[in-house]
């Protein structure tokens, strides 16, 4: 088995390369660290292999390893589904909620900035296609939530987030990243401050090169980084 380190360096090369032939920059992507289920010293390895940012599923997991330092030195995000009831432990101890699957939620984390006096950073999670125990908004509904989620004066959307059904083809996941790059185009000219870059978070370990190539602007890999996952989570 190869160790973090290793996984790391081919995992940014792949997304190099991918970037370069799509006519982007080098290092114009950002790799997340998807950290669920591994422990504090894994972690601090993919932070010392130079992953741009950890992110995390489950608040309790999320707190332990923050107790153990293990995210020094890097920028966290919360990636999963987050109840509105455990808002208080995530608004303000992370620099990006990735998932923002309700206006709810939404205003939760702004009801939580508010009492904390910052504004926190969130994405809007898109959800595509009918899964039924998936979260997040239809591409229909996006421009009318984000209409709503901007009046929210605690909050800022830097962009969106999506986690796609699974194909079984190349062809079919080119496509729902191509809908997901273009519902990103068109609101990007919506999201009220122009002056931060817009974030596209789309890919994981079995597609972050198709993410690449189609515009994502941040993709979250935890299986190709730290191996498989010894718990389904
Ligand atoms: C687990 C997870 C990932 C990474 O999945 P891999 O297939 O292991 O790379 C990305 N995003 C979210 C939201 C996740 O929960």
């Amino acid at each position: 088995m190869k160790s973090i380190a290793e996984n790391a360096a081919e995992i940014r090369r792949r997304i190099d390369a991918a970037a370069v032939r799509a006519g982007r920059g080098r290092g114009e992507i950002t790799l997340v660290a998807a950290a669920k289920t591994q422990d504090a010293d894994s972690v601090r390895a993919a932070v010392a292999a130079g992953v741009d940012a950890v992110g995390e599923n489950r608040v309790q997991e999320m707190l332990k390893k923050r107790g153990e330092n293990a995210y020094d030195g890097v920028p966290l995000h919360f990636i999963g589904h987050l109840q509105t009831n455990k808002v208080r432990d995530v608004a303000g101890r992370v620099d990006l909620i990735q998932s923002v699957d309700s206006v709810k939620l939404a205003q939760a984390v702004n009801g939580a900035a508010e009492k904390l006096g910052i504004k926190q950073d969130v994405l809007l999670e898109v959800k595509l296609g009918d899964e039924p125990n998936k979260t997040g908004f239809h591409p229909i509904e996006i421009h009318n939530v984000l209409k709503e989620i901007t009046r929210f004066d605690y909050i800022c959307v830097r962009g969106l987030m999506s986690i796609p059904p699974i194909v079984e083809s190349d062809e079919k996941a080119l496509e729902n990243f191509r809908v997901l790059y273009k519902l990103y185009v068109d609101i990007t000219t919506d999201l009220y401050d122009n002056r931060l870059k817009p974030i596209l978070s789309m890919g994981m370990s079995d597609d972050f090169e198709l993410a690449a190539a189609c515009g994502a602007t941040m993709v979250r890999v935890g299986s190709a980084l730290f191996g498989e996952r010894k718990k389904k989570v």
